[in-house]
């Protein structure tokens, strides 16, 4: 293969030899574009290099085809003067994904609130621009403008927090996951940790609770059935090398019929009297019952602290719609341990993120989270407004000759999602699309710009405007009027 290829390099009529050179290409691409000349030359030349190379690449399998025969060569008139265009359209093109902003801005029309792939909780703008001032400038993470000493970026939010949720303490880490792996490895590590094996949940990505003990150096000990775990169960497990009682949040699934769990006053009372910590995790902790917005109850951070828990964890960035953090609220000496073990080092937030919490928990402190926090507009969005919204893309839509899909606007389901709250919804409107194939809609809205998610349920194509930011409802007609026009869509 090798000495054909060389054999074929060497015959005049060889296509290859007409490819420009890559400093020739790589001009051309930056005399073609400004936004491909601003990528700088280093980047320039090495991806026109890679795209000389996938030409060479392409034109010497043409010329050896399968059968070795001197058939012409293939050149999807590569090497044509057009040809030579398409290189430079292709350098810029692979430039533009390079240097594209990432992760990418998407609107999320899905109505899932807290949707983990689409990154969970938005921020409201106030939080945003704080984490942007705090990443661009200097400021007092970790310095007592007071004495001018060293300070800790742990007491920065951290009574914020305490005073929310009324505990002793708090300390901030990455996210929940590295809050319950601190708990597990500070409070019990080389001991063991009782949990009711109705709680061993696995959370999604790889994140199980009895994998987080092994990580975390504890020994889980598991009591009770799936369906159901009494007092009785704890009372027995726990001996000398006992050192957590830990319940987890069943965030993601529901046990439903035959079922008992131990509430946490008794899970509490039992801690007591064995002088062993209980934790409380919570998951998708928050601060405003859900009850009052028609979800079921759910217990919130300040309860399982007045209720007795040694410490509670929850998410930064589920219910209590902030940057992605892990947030531990406990009783002093208990935070103290867990600011004492390596691993709160290697789980320490980021200033950015210490920023955007603060101001979200001040948006609590101030009364006014339901009007402020993304997450909490979206969950009290009112049914009629949502109506107006999905009623005002279809207006904006209006008809179009050939469309072969039928737009309605129906009653529909949102969900919260993110593993908080499983199957619990919110009624609303969408704008629903009838297609034949609504795969095909819902992939053309998504490569629109910003791309629009979808849902595709029942046939159809759903967009809820629960989920859409405000200013986003021109992205959602843009895209639409894309996707469905001007031929309707057909199968890939
Ligand atoms: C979501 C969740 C976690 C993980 O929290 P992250 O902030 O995503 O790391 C841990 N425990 C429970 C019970 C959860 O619901």
């Amino acid at each position: 293969m090798t000495a054909m290829v060389r054999g074929a390099a060497a015959n005049v009529d060889d296509p290859r030899r007409a490819l420009p050179a890559v400093d020739a290409l790589a001009d051309a691409a930056a005399a073609a574009a400004p936004s491909t000349a601003d990528a700088g030359r280093g980047l320039l030349v090495a991806v026109a290099r890679e795209v000389l190379d996938g030409a060479r690449t392409r034109l010497a399998d043409a010329a050896c085809g399968p059968q070795g025969d001197a058939a012409p060569p293939d050149t999807n008139g590569l090497v044509a003067p057009s040809g030579v265009d398409d290189l430079v359209a292709e350098v810029s093109r692979r430039i533009a994904v390079i240097l594209a902003p990432r992760p990418r801005r998407v609107v999320n029309a899905t109505g899932v609130i807290l949707h983990t792939n689409l990154g969970r909780a938005p921020v409201s703008r106030a939080a945003a621009a704080a984490m942007a001032e705090a990443a661009a400038g200097y400021n007092d993470l970790e310095y007592d403008l007071a004495t001018g000493r060293r300070g800790s970026r742990h007491d920065v939010v951290a009574p914020l927090l305490a005073r929310l949720s009324g505990a002793e303490a708090a300390l901030v880490v990455n996210n929940n996951a590295g809050a319950t792996l601190l708990v597990v490895a500070a409070l019990a590590g080389g001991r063991s940790v009782i949990v009711s094996r109705g709680q061993l949940v696995e959370i999604g990505g790889g994140y199980r609770i009895p994998d987080v003990m092994a990580a975390g150096g504890a020994r889980l000990v598991e009591v009770g059935t799936t369906n159901r775990t009494r007092p009785a169960d704890y009372e027995r497990a726990i001996d000398a090398a006992t050192a957590l009682l830990l319940r987890v949040h069943t965030s993601n699934f529901r046990i439903t019929g035959f079922t008992a769990s131990v509430g946490l006053d008794d899970l509490v009372a039992l801690g007591r009297k064995h002088a062993i910590p209980v934790v409380d995790d919570l998951g998708s902790g928050s601060f405003i019952d859900v009850g009052s917005f028609g979800l079921s109850p759910e217990p919130t951070v300040q309860a399982s602290i007045a209720v007795g828990a040694d410490a509670v964890t929850f998410s930064g960035d589920k219910l209590l719609g902030g940057p992605q953090a892990g947030l531990i609220v406990g009783r002093a000496e208990v935070i103290a341990r867990l600011r004492a073990h390596p691993l709160c080092r290697a789980l320490r937030p980021d200033k950015a993120t210490l920023a955007g919490l603060a101001v979200t928990l001040q948006s609590y402190l101030r009364g006014r989270a339901t009007e402020e926090v993304p997450v909490w507009r979206m969950i009290g969005g009112d049914v009629e407004g949502l109506r107006a919204r999905a009623e005002s893309w279809l207006r904006e839509l209006g008809a179009a000759e050939g469309r072969r899909a039928t737009l309605a606007v129906r009653a529909a389901l949102s969900a919260i999602g993110g593993g908080s709250l499983p199957g619990e919804t919110l009624p609303t409107f969408v704008l629903s699309i009838d297609t034949p194939h609504p795969d095909t809609l819902a992939a053309r809205l998504r490569a629109a710009d910003p791309p629009v998610i979808a849902r595709v349920e029942d046939g159809a194509v759903l967009l809820d405007p629960r989920t859409v930011l405000p200013d986003e409802d021109e992205h959602v007609v843009a895209a639409l009027q894309q996707a469905l026009t001007p031929a309707p869509p057909s199968p890939p």
